[in-house]
């Protein structure tokens, strides 16, 4: 089959270029249903979780109105309330910002080491790694209670390795008359990236799909051309052909004007037939971390206070992050229950626990901090891995990243998405990348 363009992948991002170039390009996504990580699911009669727990919020006022028209009501404003469990007290997201929920001493230490580093700042530029970064922006006691263990528990891998990049626009950097309101007026939520935020709660309580799903599919209702269970296997740049497998065999594509890939950049190398062997090798070098989802249906009275999430610090603690789903979407769960997503994060290059092993783990700290008693039943437990997740940016990520660039380009391949580009970016600015790639393709714009 032939097509103008052709997009590797159903995300959003791909979703996204597929909506804007209309029929002239084709999506090939090798699952069942259109979404990638925006996707959810429902077990255990009526307990519904996102594939990962996902926030929209928006930088740009026509995006988020087109997307909005594509959603339609059930798009609902959700400022995020979200807290940090640490080994000094509880306190509000941001914590920065919030200060004064930690006990007086732990909160009297990071205000007087953000003082130190605040009034000591010279710039940014000459902190080598995410380690000094963060201490030099937040000082020495927010870093220890907080900011390092966090990390190193979400990116299992040494701070002083990960280079500063992309990391810090999602990253509060507050004033120190904001730091000193939060020490003493703390727990109140703040504004920060993610407060422009929503939620899909459709009113309907027996509505088809819950979830952040409802985005994927709004947006996939709106592309042409989309190929499901259709899975890359090869790509040969050279005579600008795609060979997928399909459930009735292999099926080739070819483009005329351009390729999207929005699949892992390291997949996109590997399966390219003329990649050179230097380069490969090089792609091999990327970090990354997963994720690993544990849904946990619960049958009993909801938690309260809980907030939509809370991030644990302690490592003993498998989790990073515990999730309320009905926080979001009341309805995300039967009355007589609640679902609950915990995250526990997972070196990407090394083998995975054993599920049973890890489960049983997750429910024994989900007990430890008081979410679990015996008036609760835990019905049902689910177990998935985001693979990759997170990005880990090393001093040679860059270099990589732009070598492969320009090896696709010479054959009119772009690759764009979190993982296609290689990054940490949100749902908006991806869903940004595929209208604006589209865009510039078709000179609509100049983006
Ligand atoms: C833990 C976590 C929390 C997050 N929280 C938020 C949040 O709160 N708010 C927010 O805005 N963003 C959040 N994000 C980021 C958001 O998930 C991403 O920005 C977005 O989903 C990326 O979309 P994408 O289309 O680029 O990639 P993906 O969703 O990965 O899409 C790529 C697609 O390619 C397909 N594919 C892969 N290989 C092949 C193949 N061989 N053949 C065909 N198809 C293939 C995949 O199946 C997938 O559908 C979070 C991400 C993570 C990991």
């Amino acid at each position: 089959m032939v097509s103008d363009y052709l997009i590797l992948g159903a995300g959003v991002t791909g979703l996204s270029a597929g909506v804007e170039l209309e029929e002239s390009a084709i999506v090939l996504e090798k699952d069942s249903s259109p979404g990638g990580l925006v996707r959810s699911f429902c077990f255990d009669g009526g307990y519904w979780y996102d594939y990962v727990l996902h926030l929209l919020h928006f930088k740009d006022p026509e995006i988020q109105a087109r997307i909005a028209s594509y959603i339609g009501d059930d798009m609902k404003p959700c400022p995020p309330e979200a807290w940090i469990q640490t080994l000094e007290g509880t306190a509000m997201y941001p914590f920065q910002l919030n200060l004064g929920g930690l006990n007086e001493g732990a909160r009297n230490r990071c205000i007087t080491d953000y003082a130190k580093a605040y009034y000591h700042k010279n710039g940014h530029e000459t902190e080598k790694n995410y380690k000094e970064y963060l201490r030099a922006t937040f000082g020495e006691a927010m870093c220890d209670l907080f900011y390092f263990p966090y990390n190193e528990k979400l990116y299992k891998y040494p701070l002083e390795k990960i280079t500063v990049d992309d990391l810090t626009w999602n990253l509060h950097q507050p004033s120190f008359e904001e730091i000193l309101k939060g020490g003493f007026e703390p727990n109140v939520p703040r504004a920060t990236y993610n407060t422009n935020a929503f939620y899909p709660a459709p009113s309907a309580k027996d509505a088809p799909v819950r979830g952040m799903e409802i985005l994927s599919r709004a947006l996939a209702k709106n592309v042409r051309n989309l190929e499901l269970n259709t899975r890359v296997i090869s790509v040969d740049p050279e005579s600008k052909t795609i060979t997928a497998l399909k459930e009735g065999g292999e099926a080739t594509y070819q483009y005329e004007s351009g390729c999207l890939s929005t699949m892992p950049l390291p997949l996109l190398m590997r399966l390219c037939n003329n990649a050179p062997q230097e380069l490969l090798k090089q792609v091999d070098e990327l970090e990354f971390t997963k994720v690993i989802s544990i849904a946990i249906s619960i049958k009993g009275e909801r938690p309260k206070n809980t907030g939509h999430w809370k991030y644990y610090t302690d490592p003993a603690i498998p989790f990073t992050r515990l999730i309320f789903m009905n926080e979001f979407d009341a309805q995300a769960a039967p009355e007589d229950g609640w679902a609950l997503l915990a995250e526990v994060t997972w070196p990407g290059k090394q083998t995975l626990p054993d599920e049973n092993t890890l489960t049983a783990q997750v429910l024994d700290a989900v007990r430890s901090v008081g979410l679990l008693n015996d008036e609760s039943t835990v019905i049902g437990t689910h177990f998935w891995v985001l693979d990759p997740a997170y990005v880990v940016f090393t001093p040679k990520t860059q270099g990589i990243i732009n070598n492969c660039f320009e090896y696709l380009a010479k054959y009119g391949i772009t690759s764009s998405g979190r993982y296609g580009k290689w990054e940490y970016s949100s749902m908006y600015q991806n869903i940004k990348a595929g209208f604006d790639w589209a865009k510039k393709v078709t000179k609509k714009s100049f983006a």
